[in-house]
């Protein structure tokens, strides 16, 4: 164990019970490198406390404190310490969030994003972020390069704002909370953030770039740590339900059950699954609970259905890919047009209003081809009607029609 660090008056208030024992717990233990479970009840003030006792083994070195939360509300704690610790010594804390209404104006404004998953919302910041003249570009994203970032961070260090605050600060300034946060993570002796930002390994390699410090120079305090058991399981579960397989042997049979590959039609594949559960149940479940091998899925499907895993990854491959390719186009149409877009992916089996359009040759075929539509005499009764003339057309939806197009037709050629 290193020596133990010089002590620093750091805690803001009159000390009460034990909390100066645990202060000088937590110093010591950081100090060491080593890891300390803590049980402390609560109003015992475990929060100042563990921040005074870590600031002082990590002040004047290169360590960072991260401060993990399982809410929101844990944050704005964190912030209301961290400020009454400055009061002692000035130290900058961070409220670090990911992408919501609240930190990505971009997305308040457009309702149809804000339902979106992180990956999705990530895809759609970095289209944004592109600076090659193919879209139309974030402005709060371009305005964080003519800002003084000095002035930011005094803000910050000054201010202490929880994140509710600091967004406001940047939305009065037509700049990004999101990304801006992320500039100011390098400069923070403290940073209080969701578990996420450290349990899951694709944010925490984002994370760890960003404070451009490694893992080892971070001390972790991890809040509500007997959260965690529950919350590693539950972030790092794949999960398929009997009613998910009900739901999809349905939806199946709605469309004449698709095959997708070498004759197997959906409701095959499911039939397997559900055996595949069963097999699960009867293997693995002790009492509530059991831990199922990473490998038992693929194992199973390749067994029962007797492909190879290189069989099984083109059909998950041929799934996925649609469904980006579907959802790129989407977006490529609606990058500078108001127009809304559903979309969906059907198979070529589907007869129907699916088929009503000159797309079916080119399938027939064996080209690709994406079917556009206004969905035409199931929206318009004008449509191939007498009636169907010109002043009962909307001309301001109408030209942007091409223009969506041509967008999407770029981005279609530069995917190939
Ligand atoms: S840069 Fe910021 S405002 Fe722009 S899309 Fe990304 S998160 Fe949203």
């Amino acid at each position: 164990m290193n020596e133990a660090p010089e002590k620093l008056d750091l805690f803001p208030y009159q000390y009460i019970g034990e909390q100066k024992k645990i202060e000088d717990l937590i110093r010591e233990t950081v100090a060491g490198g080593v890891s300390a479970v803590i049980e402390s009840g609560t109003g015992t003030g475990k929060t100042v406390v563990s921040m005074s006792g870590a600031l002082q083994a990590v002040l004047g070195t290169d360590k960072k404190i991260v401060y993990l939360t399982r809410t929101k509300s844990q944050q704005k704690q964190i912030i209301h310490e961290a400020k009454a610790i400055s009061r002692k010594r000035p130290i900058m804390c961070i409220g670090v969030q990911g992408r919501s209404m609240n930190t990505c104006p971009m997305m308040s404004k457009d309702p149809e994003n804000a339902g979106g998953t992180s990956e999705e919302l990530s895809r759609l910041c970095s289209e944004y972020k592109k600076d090659d003249g193919s879209g139309k570009p974030c402005k709060y994203y371009d305005n964080i390069g003519k800002m003084d970032m000095v002035d930011i961070i005094d803000y910050v260090r000054d201010s202490h704002p929880e994140p509710e605050v600091f967004s406001e600060y940047c939305l009065k300034r037509d700049i990004c909370p999101y990304e801006t946060v992320k500039h100011l993570i390098k400069y923070a002796d403290v940073v209080a953030a969701p578990y996420s930002f450290i349990f899951m390994p694709h944010i925490r390699d984002r994370f760890l770039e960003w404070a451009g410090t490694p893992l080892s120079r971070m001390v972790m305090i991890v809040d509500e740590a007997h959260n965690l058991p529950d919350y590693l399981r539950e972030v790092m579960t794949l999960e398929y339900s009997m009613r998910a397989m009900t739901l999809a042997e349905n939806e199946a049979l709605e469309w004449n059950d698709p095959v997708v590959h070498a004759g197997l039609t959906v409701t095959d594949i499911v039939a397997v699954l559900r055996e595949c559960l069963d097999e699960a149940l009867s293997e693995y479940l002790s009492g509530d609970d059991g831990m199922i091998p990473a490998t038992f899925l693929q194992d199973e499907l390749m067994d029962r259905l007797g492909m190879s895993s290189h069989s099984l990854n083109m059909i998950y491959k041929g799934l996925i890919d649609n469904g980006v390719m579907i959802a790129d186009a989407k977006k490529a149409f609606q990058r500078s047009v108001q127009l809304r877009v559903e979309t969906i992916a059907v198979p070529k089996i589907v007869e129907g209003p699916f088929l009503l359009s000159d797309h079916r040759n080119f399938w027939d075929e064996g080209y690709p081809a994406l079917f556009l539509t206004d969905t035409a005499f199931y929206r318009n009764k004008n449509y191939h009607e007498n009636t169907d003339t010109w002043d009962t057309l909307d001309y301001d939806r109408l030209v942007q029609v091409p223009v969506g197009l041509y967008h999407l037709i770029l981005a279609l050629d530069a995917a190939k």
